[in-house]
């Protein structure tokens, strides 16, 4: 596993949590990478990683990647993650992310942890047993529930911020959009779609799905391999990562990449490159998707669907200032993306030198939202 601390350096990672409980046969690594903006958020992650090297690795570059999601969306939260070293499909047990529960639990609120691959609401729910800084829980229980309508609301409004600076005006009405993957966020996107006139072309893998789409929205539909060969002028994964890469990217014959799917880029220096080279402009996954951040930040506040959707119509501006920042700078969209997490979270540190009669200097601990 090398120099721990060097690695925790390395990236800027303020504390990592390795948990041990013999009886339930938990073992976990928490880590919180930057609470410039309140406590760290993120989802945990159950998976068979075959070394707990692989895990610290999973651990520490996924948190960072929360630390510019939420920061990008504006929200008071930092970036956090958890991995839990086992196979979801044999090892999840009530007492094992009960265990998880009460680590989270003695962090204090440094931490709130969601759901993630291999986990699921009812993992959540056991954990929620144990600690109160769990977020997507089930709209039963009080909680957020299903992330899907905020996040395809907020991949819509990013589409509208895309079309205005593409061609001066944010109507969708007319323009040619391709998904991939029409489940949860890619179904309700085409409707969103549909209703604002645009001409929708869909595939998916799962035929049932494709052809409730086609069915009920009217959507022309499209075999999966073919999807990067037609004419559009966006696509928008929402299916599965790394979908844009060496193979796929010569292929599109789009203006635009604007969808949910996380790590659309195979390799995000050298596919982001190969997009601004051919004049595709691509909206920031982890800012475009930000809806189902958004969605279960909401919980924490006491949920408001009301509230959340409003707070994911925010990304329209978001990525009006990041497309500005990347002309004004010269750089990729992606880079424009981290820039402007990056001086948000730099102001707002900088806040904490004002002084308030009363109030510590340290950092505020009022519940996250947006701001
Ligand atoms: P989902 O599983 O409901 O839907 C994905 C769909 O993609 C499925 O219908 C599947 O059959 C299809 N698919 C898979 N591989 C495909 C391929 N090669 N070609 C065509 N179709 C394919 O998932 P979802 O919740 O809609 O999420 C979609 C993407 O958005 C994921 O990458 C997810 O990580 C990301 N995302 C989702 C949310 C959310 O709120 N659900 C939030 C942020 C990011």
């Amino acid at each position: 596993m090398g120099d721990v601390l060097e690695q925790l350096r390395a990236r800027g990672h303020e504390q990592v949590t390795f948990c041990n409980d013999e009886s339930s046969g938990l073992r976990a690594i928490i880590a919180i990478h930057d609470t410039t903006l309140g406590p760290a958020i993120g989802g945990v992650r159950m998976w068979p990683y075959k070394t707990e090297s692989e895990a610290l690795e999973d651990v520490l570059r996924l948190s960072r990647g929360m630390t510019f999601k939420a920061a990008a969306a504006g929200l008071n939260l930092g970036g956090g993650k958890a991995v839990i070293i086992g196979d979801p499909k044999k090892d999840k047990s009530e007492a094992l992310f009960r265990a998880y529960g009460r680590f989270v639990e003695g962090l204090g609120g440094r931490y709130i942890t969601a759901e993630d691959v291999g986990t699921d609401v009812r993992a959540m729910e056991w954990v929620r047993m144990e600690t109160q800084f769990v977020t997507g829980i089930s709209r039963a229980l009080g909680g957020s529930g299903d992330p899907a309508p905020v996040t395809a609301l907020g991949v819509f409004m990013g589409m509208r911020a895309t079309a205005q600076e593409l061609w001066g005006s944010d109507a969708l009405e007319g323009r040619r959009v391709l998904i991939q993957g029409v489940g949860a966020v890619g179904y309700l996107l085409a409707r969103h779609l549909v209703n604002a006139g645009a001409r929708v072309t869909c595939c998916d893998l799962d035929r049932e799905m494709l052809a409730r789409a086609q069915r009920e929205l009217g959507v022309g539909v499209v075999e999966p391999q073919h999807i990067f060969d037609l004419e559009a002028e966006f696509f928008a994964p929402c299916a599965l990562g790394g979908v844009l890469n060496d193979e796929t990217i010569p292929r599109l014959k789009v203006h635009a990449i604007a969808g949910s799917a996380n790590n659309v880029l195979h390799n995000e220096k050298r596919h982001g490159r190969m997009l601004t080279e051919r004049g595709i402009l691509y909206a920031p996954d982890y800012v475009i998707n930000a809806g189902g951040l958004i969605n279960v930040a909401n919980e924490l506040e006491g949920y408001d669907q009301e509230r959340a959707f409003a707070q994911a119509e925010s990304i329209y501006e978001i990525l009006r200032r990041i497309y500005r920042i990347a002309r004004e700078e010269d750089v990729p969209t992606s880079v424009a993306a981290d820039n402007l997490a990056l001086e948000r979270m730099g102001s707002i540190a900088k806040l904490r030198d004002v002084y308030v009669p009363g109030a510590s200097r340290s950092r505020r601990r009022r519940m996250p939202g947006v701001s």
